[in-house]
């Protein structure tokens, strides 16, 4: 595909890039492998919005992949942050920024009796699996084919769907006895669920799953889906663990555990918690954190966990999160949706806006998404076409079609307008794109 705009600075800087760094960047994504071109490379960011190191400047529907919900450089979080650097940056012993964040964690999430600070959600899925097999004595681990719960070794297998379909290693560098453990099942499917229990009993330590998913695009738990999980794994002596490090403290103020109710044994966040920096936490059960170093015997830990900087950020995000800033969030994507669709309907693409709260993203079908399976059924080569012609009108979408897009309180009606502006041109290449 050919592009009608350019990027000279951004190319330079991505040309350096490739030189020092695989591929050019440090988390594959941003590389554009997806829809193809050059990634900008961003210099500033203010409330909705985003500047290259061209002087171009966009409408972030990205949000730093979900964390940066308030917009960017928000007053009260950047003043929290020179606060806390004003005071040094890292001590090595504990503060009281991070109590003061775990008390806020504690208080917003029932299920959460207890929490510890971590740096990314891949340490937090990371952790609640270890802490989940040294908790029950037990190996096995079940995740879902689309679940994404960073890049934790165990967790990088998503072999095809079928029922107890064993995890293949889905990376070199993984092997197969990492994976062996992992059981990959298809999303949705409470039966696959049930029959991988009945097969092993006795040998499954949890069932780790994002509490509504936005790695593989959007595509919500069905009506009972995530109880029947925390049935089956109460009923069989297994842990269910809810991965909230895109959900938590984004989709309500207690994450999708606000919306949905069902307790988890274990919980992990990260994004929004950190407020732009590097902080997450993994918690649930008093019983079950009890088990973790220095209480209990599974060990974990950090030279930067609970890190000055990254508590005062997270905690200054979240006293802002208040009911009226996720109605403000709810309600930019709720407008932000009807203009996709609409702009897609104008022009006879087939599509499905997928929605979890204020997440969502744009399939390229007619058919309702459930799965991973379902997901990959669009027709992605559309996306690419959409996704050039929005970012050369100045809208910064996700470089992939499997990607959920994030709004912020700062998306205000201006932002808005620029984004329905781009939408008929962008619509337009979706329709004509050819695979
Ligand atoms: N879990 C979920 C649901 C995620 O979406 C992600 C990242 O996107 C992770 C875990 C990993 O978090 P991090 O990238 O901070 O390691």
């Amino acid at each position: 595909m050919a592009y009608s705009y350019e990027a000279p600075v951004s190319q330079t800087l991505f040309d350096r890039a490739s030189l020092v760094t695989p591929g050019g960047v440090n988390s594959p994504v941003r590389a554009f492998r997806a829809v193809g071109g050059t990634p900008r490379f961003m210099v500033s960011g203010t409330g909705p919005y985003l500047t290259d190191a061209d002087g171009r400047e966009y409408v972030d529907l990205v949000c730093s992949w979900g964390p940066m919900i308030l917009g960017h450089s928000h007053p009260e979080v950047t003043a929290a942050v020179q606060d806390a650097v004003a005071r040094g940056t890292s001590f090595g012993t504990p503060g009281e920024g991070e109590v003061a964040l775990a008390e806020e964690i504690v208080a917003r999430i029932e299920p959460v009796e207890q929490v510890r600070l971590v740096s990314s959600g891949t340490e937090a899925t990371m952790s609640a699996i270890r802490l989940a097999r040294g908790f029950t004595g037990r190996a096995k681990v079940v995740k879902f084919a689309g679940c994404y719960h960073g890049h934790v070794d165990a967790l990088l297998a998503a072999a095809g769907s079928g029922v107890a379909t064993f995890g293949l290693p889905d990376t070199p560098g993984v092997t197969g006895a990492q994976a062996g453990d992992t059981i990959v099942l298809p999303y949705n499917d409470l039966d696959a669920v049930r029959a991988a229990f009945a097969t092993q009993p006795g040998e499954i330590a949890c069932v780790i799953t994002e509490a509504s998913p936005g790695n593989m695009g959007v595509v919500p738990p069905l009506d009972g889906f995530n109880a029947g999980l925390k049935e089956i794994c109460a009923a069989n002596g297994a842990l269910y663990i809810s991965d909230e490090v895109m959900t938590g403290f984004r989709t309500s103020k207690a994450g999708w555990y606000g919306i949905d109710g069902v307790r988890p044994d274990l919980m992990t966040f990260g994004k929004v918690m950190g407020g732009g920096f590097p902080a997450a936490a993994f918690g649930g059960r008093a019983d079950v954190m009890a088990h973790l170093a220095p209480a209990g015997p599974v060990y974990q830990a950090g030279t930067l966990s609970g890190n000055p900087v990254a508590t005062a950020a997270g905690l200054a995000q979240l006293r802002l999160l208040d009911d009226a800033a996720y109605a403000k969030v709810d309600a930019v994507s709720a407008e932000l949706r009807s203009l996709v669709s609409d702009a897609f309907t104008k022009e006879g693409v087939a599509h499905t806006v997928s929605a979890a709260s204020n997440m969502f993203s744009v399939f390229f079908t007619d058919q309702p998404v459930r799965d991973y399976e379902g997901a990959k059924k669009q027709e992605a080569f559309r996306f690419t076409a959409f996704f050039h012609s929005m970012l050369e009108q100045g809208v910064y979408l996700p470089p992939s079609a499997f990607e959920s897009w994030f709004v912020s309180t700062a998306h205000d009606a201006q932002a808005l307008e620029r984004v329905a502006a781009a939408l008929p041109a962008a619509a337009r290449a979706a329709s004509e794109a050819t695979a």
